[in-house]
């Protein structure tokens, strides 16, 4: 990842010259904001803040302060003075954090995602602190990225790329399926998997199959038994909450119900899938290929960058199960990037600008955004 303000101590005060330097548009909208009595953002710290979300981050909330700084109980100190925080799935914002904020005068987190298993609710309510978050962003960027990771394995596209980069131009081992008439088994039915559904229907003209606790009336295809799903689909694809009951759905059991040389499709949550048993399925070819793009272990190793490590470092950070999924030309993994459009960083970007605004203009707040509503 490239610094966005990366000595840490220098964090702020270079922050702010960085995002006063943007550019005069964005400042005018600010000016004007202010101009309407709205709270302008510079009381707002941004960590864990990644070059890629940054035009959209800044554009919603000029003023704030940025940087990469990973919020945990150490770097928690940045943001004094700040009203508000803003954190991201991989930040730490367990207990102590929390109190560490609240010492140095937060009253607010911003969380730009969906999830919240990385903070301490319970702390929170308990130090006053209100916690926010971003509750959708555009569905069906996850919903197309989970499509393409299906066409990319079934038509063997990392493969042609890897043997372009070694001048081998031949043939062999790259004939894929025609998707049309085949069957899809889409495995939780909700925003995300019914865009899938669309577009593996309307699109690749597949039969498509589902599977849902709660099943919805316009989902497009039949519903049926997961067992039936699972032995019948050419292509399953997971769009399910990682919750007790989902976890490790996808295990050695369910793998030897597919049908030979099905492909897998995960962009929900890792642990829905035990990744020992799916090489096992990879190497008995139960499983014809994998495409992930969340992994059990994925906070040690996504969003950070080994390449520049020596090899003693990069051991500790070693990780044989992805080394494995890594070897495997069958596999395809994918930095949790299903959501990286510019389309969810904008909706996420205002998402989290609208929460603070409600925040700060001590609207009443209410919905699916409110985590804890500590006023
Ligand atoms: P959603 O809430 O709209 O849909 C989830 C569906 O799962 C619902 O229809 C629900 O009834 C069903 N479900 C829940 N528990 C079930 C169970 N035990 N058995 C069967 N069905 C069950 O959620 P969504 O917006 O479609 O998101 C799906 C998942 O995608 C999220 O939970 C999240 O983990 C993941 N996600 C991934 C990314 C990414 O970038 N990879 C981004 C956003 C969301």
């Amino acid at each position: 990842m490239s610094t966005v303000a990366s000595a840490l101590p220098a964090s702020r005060p270079r922050a702010r010259h960085r995002a006063r330097a943007y550019s005069s548009a964005r400042a005018r909208a600010a000016t004007s904001r202010a101009a309407v009595g709205e709270p302008d953002g510079s009381d707002v710290f941004v960590f864990s803040a990644h070059r890629y979300e940054l035009p959209t981050l800044r554009a919603a909330l000029p003023n704030a302060s940025f940087s990469d700084a990973r919020l945990d109980a150490s770097t928690a100190k940045l943001a004094a003075g700040c009203a508000a925080v803003c954190a991201f799935v991989d930040d730490d914002v367990g207990a102590e954090t929390i109190d560490a904020l609240a010492d140095a005068g937060a009253r607010l987190v911003l969380m730009r995602c969906a999830g919240f298993d990385n903070v301490d609710t319970t702390r929170a309510r308990e130090r006053g602190m209100t916690v926010m978050r971003v509750p959708a962003y555009d569905p069906l960027s996850i919903s197309e990225h989970a499509a393409a990771m299906m066409m990319s394995l079934n038509r063997h596209l990392s493969e042609s790329r890897d043997r372009l980069r070694v001048g081998n131009f031949t043939l062999d081992g790259l004939v894929g399926t025609s998707l049309r008439g085949k069957t899809v088994g889409v495995v939780g039915t909700g925003k995300i998997g019914r865009g899938f559904a669309k577009i593996c229907g309307d699109g690749f003209q597949m039969r498509v199959l589902g599977y849902d606790k709660f099943q919805k009336d316009d989902f497009p295809g039949e519903y049926v038994e997961l067992d039936e799903l699972l032995a019948t689909s050419d292509v399953i694809s997971l769009h399910l909450p990682l919750t007790p009951e989902t976890r490790g759905m996808i295990n050695k059991n369910s793998i030897g119900k597919l049908k030979h040389g099905a492909i897998l499709i995960n962009t929900s949550r890792g642990a829905l899938v035990e990744a020992r048993a799916a090489i096992d399925g990879l190497v008995s070819g139960r499983l014809g290929a994998l495409g992930l793009d969340v992994y059990e272990n994925e906070n040690r190793l996504f969003f950070k960058d080994f390449s520049g490590m020596d090899t003693k470092d990069r051991m500790l950070a070693w990780d044989e199960t992805m080394a494995i999924l890594g070897s495997m030309p069958q596999v395809l993994v994918t930095p949790h990037t299903a959501f990286l459009t510019k389309e969810a960083l904008t909706e996420i970007a205002n998402t989290t600008r609208n929460n603070y605004v409600a925040f700060r203009s001590g609207a009443s707040l209410e919905g699916d955004a409110v985590v804890v509503n500590a006023r």
